[in-house]
């Protein structure tokens, strides 16, 4: 970790002391001192605060804010990364930030490091340029990566219980699939996983009629379900999606016929489901290619994550401004992927996500453009200057 406060408003040197932090999840590393130092030298208010829960790690979680009332724009981001894998694989160190050939490598360059040290840069150089309106916050946790418990979810709440009231957030999550400015994410669909149980009865292979094997039933639900669509996608949403993972028996035997087997599924769905309406569609399904004689059950798992479409037209037309101002791309404005801690916050605020390019995020030698970076601090500022005085 540097000692040195990196030059506030270069956001290559924030991001090469971000990456010298070793923040693997749930570890804070040092990352998020760093921004306290950072921010506090610029006049945030700064808070850093652990979170812990019996049985997952305590996880250090931070929030800066600076300037008073409306507009109130929140960036949220992670400072942990995942594992830098065989280190050996690596051109230069994971925990270095060595550029090469133009480009900054290391654990979490792209996710999402670089995202957080562009957004600093960019508020600092807002900041100091004329007559700064509204207020900025940042709300950063360490638990992005690993289970999401004590991260976002109890920082949002400490932040609504001290009368934080935001206008919008912007994730730095990385969202371009292949050049800076492809995409913004104005949502998520949302995600469930269950498991399917059929009971027979156990005996021995030699005498099936004294026993009822429960996998070719089971098999015969998993072929029906899996043959139904959820439904076909809508303008901003993907079809929903109903994939099995795993058909499980843990039977050791050849000459038993067991007495239960399982499969677990999850769905990724659109606006047109949520967790009930899928719970009623996966029993009716079952029911009826089950018939009278399948001894089955449905259990759902906890927590399960709603889809969100983020409806605030200023919030997104601000953002698609300032990237094409700056890169000459119109962003799409996708739904796909995976889930973010956007999940979160939806239930606070309205809210996108805009980041880097995340070809190599969780990859052997991850990196990123130094000009992405650059051009990534250009497109926050601008969208700051926007949206906080109000020139879009
Ligand atoms: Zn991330």
């Amino acid at each position: 970790m540097t000692d040195s406060i990196p030059s506030t408003t270069d956001p290559v040197a924030l991001l090469q002391a971000l990456i010298a932090c070793p923040s693997v999840t749930p570890e804070e590393g040092g990352a998020i001192a760093l921004l306290d130092r950072v921010l506090g030298a610029a006049g945030f208010e700064t808070h850093t605060l652990v979170f812990s829960e019996p049985g997952t790690p305590d996880v250090t979680n931070f929030f800066a804010r600076i300037g008073t009332g409306a507009p109130h724009l929140m960036f949220a981001g992670h400072t942990d990364v995942v594992p830098p894998g065989d280190v050996s694989q690596w051109t230069k160190g994971p925990f270095e930030g060595s550029i090469v050939d133009g480009e900054i490598i290391g654990r979490g360059a792209v996710d999402m490091k670089g995202g957080i040290a562009a957004f600093v840069a960019a508020a600092l150089d807002y900041l100091a340029s004329g007559q700064p309106q509204g207020t900025i916050s940042l709300l950063i946790t360490g638990d992005e990566e690993g289970p999401a418990i004590n991260g976002t979810p109890k920082l949002l709440d400490w932040a609504m219980a001290r009368g934080e009231k935001f206008t919008a957030a912007i994730v730095g999550e990385p969202t371009n699939p292949a050049a800076l400015g492809d995409a913004i994410k104005v949502g998520r669909r949302g995600s469930l996983s269950g498991t399917v149980t059929v009971r027979g009865k156990q005996g021995h292979v030699a005498y099936p009629h004294l026993a009822v094997n429960p996998v070719p039933q089971l098999a015969r639900l998993v072929a029906a379900v899996s043959a139904e669509r959820l439904d076909s996608g809508n303008e901003r949403f993907q079809p929903s999606n109903l994939e099995f993972v795993s058909v499980d028996v843990g039977n050791p035997a050849f000459n038993v016929i067991p007495a239960e087997a399982r499969a677990r599924f999850n769905i990724r769905f659109n606006d047109q489901w949520n967790r009930d309406s899928l719970d009623a569609w996966l029993r009716a399904q079952l029911a009826s290619a089950a018939g009278n004689e399948v001894d089955w059950s449905l259990t759902l798992e906890t927590p399960s994550s709603d889809s969100f479409l983020t409806h605030d037209a200023k919030l997104i037309k601000t953002l698609s401004s300032a990237i094409e101002a700056v890169t000459g791309r119109t962003p799409d404005l996708s739904t796909g992927g995976g889930t973010s801690d956007a999940r979160f916050i939806k239930n606070v605020c309205p809210v996108v996500e805009f980041g880097l390019v995340g070809q190599t995020m969780h990859q052997i030698n991850e990196r990123v453009a130094v000009a992405d970076v650059l051009q990534l601090t250009q497109i926050y500022k601008r969208f700051l200057a926007d949206f906080l005085v109000g020139n879009a």
